[in-house]
């Protein structure tokens, strides 16, 4: 708090906050004191406009600043969001890939010797099979196939008015298997059980093109084999 003297009664006066006041009334005596630095005071008066101006530039570029500074938060919280959102979708594909590793780690490690026709196919077992009922009269009429398989396998067979038996045979995860013999007209003329190596027997009256299917369990997959014989016709007390 600035002072100055009275020129007149020489009272101890407070100089007025407003620097650009150049006078000021003694409030004693009444007389008009020139207020001696008027200039300075002036200059003063600049230099805190000037410093007023320069701090409302600098709390409006704060605040610009403040702005920009949530506006980015803001963005920043989303990307972190969506990170989250994406490292949910991350982790849902690994929850996947980690559930079906078993699945494919079955499939490629265990499964694929099978699938490249190696290990057993149930042929071996045909052959004994071919080989007893050939000492009953039985002739090969389609040789033995063996094949990979998840599903139901299908052979087409041309026959003669003969009598024909049917045989498959697994390995791998096939414990059981079907046949299914069907006409020319698609009508089912015989079939086996679910046995581990099943056979049927047919005559057929006249020549024809039969088809049949190995039906395998279900989920079975691995190789399994199929052969035809030609038999002689069964006697009344052998007749199946
Ligand atoms: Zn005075």
């Amino acid at each position: 708090m600035a002072t100055t003297r009275c020129p007149d009664c020489h009272a101890s006066l407070v100089v007025p906050e407003d620097p650009t006041a150049t006078t000021m009334r003694c409030g004693y005596c009444g007389s008009t004191v020139v207020l001696a630095d008027a200039e300075a005071r002036r200059r003063h008066a600049i230099e805190l406009e000037r410093e007023a101006r320069l701090r409302a530039q600098a709390e409006a570029a704060a605040a610009r600043e403040q702005r920009q500074e949530a506006r980015a938060e803001a963005e920043r919280r989303e990307e972190r969001r969506e990170r989250r959102r994406g490292r949910w979708g991350a982790r849902l594909m690994t929850l996947t890939a980690v559930l079906a590793a078993p699945t494919i780690i079955a499939i490629t490690v265990f499964d694929l010797p099978a699938r490249l026709g190696f290990g057993a196919s149930g042929a071996d077992r045909l052959k004994q099979v071919s080989a007893q009922l050939a000492t009953t009269g039985c002739t090969v009429l389609a040789p033995i196939r063996s094949t990979y398989a998840t599903g139901t396998v299908s052979t087409l067979l041309p026959v003669q008015a003969q009598c024909i038996r049917v045989l498959a045979a697994g390995a791998g995860d096939h414990r059981t298997l079907g046949l299914r013999l069907f006409a020319a007209d698609g009508k089912e003329l015989a079939k086996a059980g679910d046995t581990l190596d099943p056979q049927l027997a047919y005559c057929a009256p006249a020549p024809t093109t039969l088809r049949y299917e190995v039906v395998v369990g279900p989920a079975a997959k691995g190789r399994l084999s199929h052969m035809v014989l030609a038999c002689p016709a069964p006697t009344a007390k052998g007749r199946e």
